[in-house]
């Protein structure tokens, strides 16, 4: 070893600031740093067992130390994990690099002056430096698996740490903690606020509370006085007492999802669920089951209260913790579940895979296969009866997950008629979310398709030209306000038997019609057939065609698709994504009930009209466009042709 030099660094200000908060706050829960750094520990024995599948020397099994000393007011975690090497320390704890500290230190911030929230520290994972909330100085020593040297880190929490390279020792971390001298009765703020934590009865408490379910032994060395016996094993009169130091377990160690999943209770998934992921929530929902048969495998799965900032963004980091009969064999296994389910977090046990199975095997493994087709069924299943059984905490889920799960339309078609019973819309019916089968039923009597409109915004959709004829006949419209929904009409087509028609796609089918409608529709049809005909051939270039609408009662145009069309929406989403477009025409509809256009309709019956006919027709387009929410073509054009018209309104002619 060359000779060691102690490094002496600051912490970075963002951990300065963290470290004082810990230090200067009071919290209730002091005991969560017990949590913290046997989670550590844990993950870190986690990890050097992954390494020994392929390196056998490193085999290990598990286990994590806590030696408390009294005396001197001391407390060590000791395990013997993979290690740290001394980039690492300088990397992973002398850095503030966890998302769950830098949520805390902002919500810190947000508290301003009152930080000293009692249960803040409880509600996030903080890490490592939850340490300092029981200690003035914490010492780690580290030693990673195959390193030639170890290393010491060393502070008292005051803005620096030293580091200095350490000989060699058996892979594995240690983490001694200076406890903070107790305060005085009369001090307490609140009662079972300052547990002594070098005493053994307060660690076997915290570890039950917090830790039980840790699948490593975590022992405790406490003393043992034996009094020297004779040969039947009676007590000697005035003989010798020995006291001897054992280890004694103090976890059950029984991996929770092991259990009967009926006996877990909501606290120990709630413990567990952080140990997981580090969230410092509670999970939303949780479900635990057991496979057995011609698959073996149990899933404890939980869904995030919240959505991960990134969960639409391409390199999030998604899927399930695999094991193999208890043997963690890899974190983010993507294979295990499908993409649009990707906000479940937790686990897979498998009794089928071998345990030397590699990142590539998995990939294909026909096994991982089933195990993820088995967990899509039981997660739709899960979410159907949630649906049935708790609408309020369905629609919570759906709040935050509704988007995601709507690319299933995109990527397993084959799901598309199950998917199609878990979606929520919203309608022009209020702002309550419907199921497709509660706005199938409250279908219209003649109506024989269910109606929707796809667009950017909510508010915009509400007020849709193209939604008229359905309020003035009391039709519902379902309002679909998110990319991802075009795909989903684009793959659904029907819900069970009710085909599903664009409100602004073709000619309107499947609407109920009176004897009238039908009359006054004949009758428009030859009065209005002189302006179609002009106005087709003077805007051929930029509409398919121009033809009167039913749609509309109050606005005088609207645009809409042919039957096969791409809608507005897709336009602007393959436009938004640089695709080229290929120069769509659309048709554009008038209302023969309105004064515009039979205004225009007298002015087609004059000659020498063209221009003026050409001029308003393009208002119109470009009204039509607005009412859309679609960008103009020519908006300085738009405007200009509009205070024209203002203009000559005023001034009568
Ligand atoms: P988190 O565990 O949430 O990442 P921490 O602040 O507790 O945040 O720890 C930061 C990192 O330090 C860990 O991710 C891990 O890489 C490393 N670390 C902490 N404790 C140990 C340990 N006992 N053994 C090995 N590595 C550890």
């Amino acid at each position: 070893m060359t000779q060691p030099t102690i490094e002496t660094r600051s912490f970075q200000a963002q951990t300065k600031k963290l470290l004082d908060l810990m230090i200067h706050s009071i919290y209730s829960q002091k005991d969560v740093f017990l949590r913290e750094l046997i989670s550590n520990a844990s993950d870190a024995i986690d990890k050097v067992r992954f390494e020994a599948l392929t390196n056998p020397e490193l085999a290990t099994d598990g286990k994590i130390k806590l030696i408390a000393d009294n005396a001197a007011r001391k407390l060590t975690i000791t395990d013997n994990g993979i290690g740290m090497t001394y980039e690492e320390v300088i990397e992973h704890i002398g850095t503030i690099a966890k998302s769950g500290s830098e949520a805390y230190a902002e919500k810190l911030k947000e508290l301003g002056k009152n930080a000293s929230a009692p249960d803040l520290i409880g509600q996030f994972g903080v890490g490592f430096y939850s340490a300092f909330i029981v200690a003035d100085e914490v010492t780690l020593e580290t030693c990673k698996a195959g390193e030639a040297d170890g290393v010491r880190w060393h502070s008292r929490g005051d803005g620096e740490y030293t580091i200095t390279r350490i000989p060699a020792r058996p892979h594995g971390t240690s983490v001694t903690l200076h406890l903070r001298a107790l305060a005085a009765p009369e001090e307490e703020a609140l009662p079972d606020t300052d547990d002594d934590f070098s005493d053994p009865w307060t660690l076997r408490k915290t570890v039950k509370k917090y830790s039980d379910f840790i699948a490593y032994p975590i022992v405790l060395d406490v003393e043992k006085h034996e009094v020297e016996r004779d040969a039947d094993g009676k007590v000697v009169e005035g003989g010798k007492t020995e006291t001897k130091i054992i280890e004694e377990t103090i976890n059950s160690q029984k991996a929770l999802w092991t259990r009967t999943p009926s006996e877990v209770t909501t606290e120990e998934h709630n413990e567990f669920y952080k140990h997981l992921t580090h969230d410092w929530h509670a999970p939303m929902q949780t479900l635990h089951f057991h496979v057995e048969g011609t698959q073996e495998f149990t899933a404890l799965l939980y869904v995030p209260e919240k959505a991960p900032m990134d969960l639409y963004a391409r390199e999030q980091k998604r899927g399930l913790q695999l094991y193999i009969k208890r043997v963690f064999i890899g974190a983010d296994v993507k294979e295990l579940i499908p993409e649009y389910f990707r906000f479940m977090r937790g686990l897979v046990d498998s009794s089928d895979l071998p345990l030397n199975v590699s990142r590539e095997v998995v990939q294909q493994d026909a096994v991982v296969a089933r195990i993820k087709k088995t967990v899509t069924t039981k997660l739709i299943n899960f979410f159907k009866d949630l649906l049935a059984k708790d609408r309020p905490a369905y629609e919570t889920f759906w709040d935050e997950y509704g988007q995601a799960i709507k690319e299933a339309f995109h990527y397993d078609p084959a799901v598309k008629d199950k998917i199609a019973d878990l979606l929520l819309v919203k309608t022009t019916k209020g702002d309550a979310w419907s199921t497709l089968a509660e706005v199938v039923e409250r279908m219209k009597e003649g109506q024989t398709a269910l109606y929707y409109l796809t667009g950017e915004k909510f508010d915009v959709l509400r007020e849709a030209p193209q939604l008229e004829v359905f309020a003035k006949k009391d039709v519902e419209v379902i309002l679909l306000g998110e990319a991802v929904d075009e795909i989903v009409v684009g793959t659904l087509e029907k819900y069970r038997e009710t085909e599903l028609k664009s409100a602004a796609r073709g000619e309107l089918e499947g609407l109920p019609e009176s004897v009238e409608d039908k009359v006054k529709q004949e009758e428009h049809a030859g009065k209005y057939e002189k302006l179609l005909g002009k106005l087709k051939t003077l805007l051929a270039d930029d509409l398919a065609d121009v033809r009167l609408t039913t749609r509309l009662t109050d606005s005088a145009a609207c645009l809409v698709a042919d039957e096969g069309g791409m809608s507005a929406q897709m336009e602007r989403m393959l436009a938004a994504m640089g695709q080229a477009m290929p120069d769509q025409k659309r048709i554009l509809e008038l209302n023969p009930d309105h004064a515009v256009v039979d205004a225009m309709c007298q002015l087609a019956e004059k000659t020498g009209t063209d221009d003026r006919l050409k001029d308003f027709g393009e208002m119109l387009v470009d009204q039509a466009l607005i009412a859309e929410g679609s960008p103009l073509k020519h908006p300085a054009r738009f405007a200009k042709r509009v205070t024209d018209t203002m203009a000559r309104a005023a001034m009568g002619a």
